[in-house]
């Protein structure tokens, strides 16, 4: 064989064995490099960096209502689903209708949020798909996609195969974490987020309404979900699929008692 093709083989050989083969919650395959304990390591180091260089919200009303959201969604959380992960929500004094959920139960949650999401339902439906595409390991599933992108490159450059092989793995799961996702991923996420909302006992429509707010308030600067989350009315119509059962799921828990009761700070009085 020639001799750069044999690197490229071995290259491309010493990845697949690395990789393993598992499928998503929605029964999707999926082909995953990195272990959940490392994902979890990375999503840890990654938040507390985050936490290091943003402006963390200063409003105790504001955290404690996002942090009443998040409980009831957590507490939705099948144990295996849980892990032995410590779940924290941290608020950020930012402008942008966005939040975020990594590896290792790490949630985030940009204040500006609040003016798009304007419930406590409305919310717990964003936490909610953000959790999603954690329980879904969509993270582990980008930075995989971009390792074995990074050992193709390599193979091709014939540089010397394991320090590389190990250095493309390394690039691939420090950007993972925050590539974005693709719309597979997307509808996945928002499946999950939907029934686990469902289950947290939240109003599983604000879903839908939430979106019908990121497009009004969408104008020549979309709000960052937006921008980064594809066509709104495809995944409205995607949602609407999905309300029935979800209905019945929430209805359900409401009769066992589960009712959130996270009351807004008073600049926010919707409930
Ligand atoms: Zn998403």
């Amino acid at each position: 064989m020639n001799p750069i093709l044999r690197t490229g083989s071995l290259l491309l050989l010493s990845a697949c064995l690395l990789m393993t083969c598992t499928t998503s919650p929605l029964n999707r395959r999926q082909m995953l490099i990195f272990s959940e304990a490392e994902m979890a390591q990375q999503g840890e180091q990654t938040y507390r960096q985050l936490q290091q260089e943003l402006p963390i919200s200063a409003d105790s009303r504001e955290t404690q209502y996002i942090q009443c959201i998040a409980d009831y969604v957590v507490a939705a959380l099948e144990p295996a689903e849980r892990g032995n992960y410590v779940w924290e929500v941290t608020v950020f004094n930012d402008e942008q209708a966005n939040a975020f959920a990594l590896p290792g139960g790490k949630i985030g949650v940009y204040n500006g949020l609040l003016d798009v999401a304007v419930t406590q339902h409305q919310l717990a439906s964003v936490i909610a798909h953000e959790v999603g595409h954690v329980l879904a390991n969509h993270s582990n599933e980008r930075a995989s996609q971009a390792a074995l992108r990074n050992v193709g490159l390599a193979a091709a450059q014939i540089l010397g195969a394991s320090s590389s092989t190990i250095e493309a793995i390394d690039v691939g799961s420090r950007y993972g974490i925050f590539l974005p996702f693709n719309r597979t991923q997307e509808s996945e996420a928002d499946a999950i987020g939907v029934q686990l909302m469902a289950r947290a006992g939240f109003d599983p429509e604000a879903s839908i309404i939430l979106w019908q707010n990121m497009m009004a308030t969408g104008g020549p600067s979309p709000p960052q979900l937006l921008s980064t989350h594809p066509s709104p009315a495809s995944r409205m119509n995607e949602l609407r699929e999905l309300m029935e059962p979800a209905l019945a799921i929430r209805n359900s828990a409401n009769s066992r008692g589960i009712n959130p009761d996270c009351m807004a700070p008073e600049n926010n009085l919707q409930f």
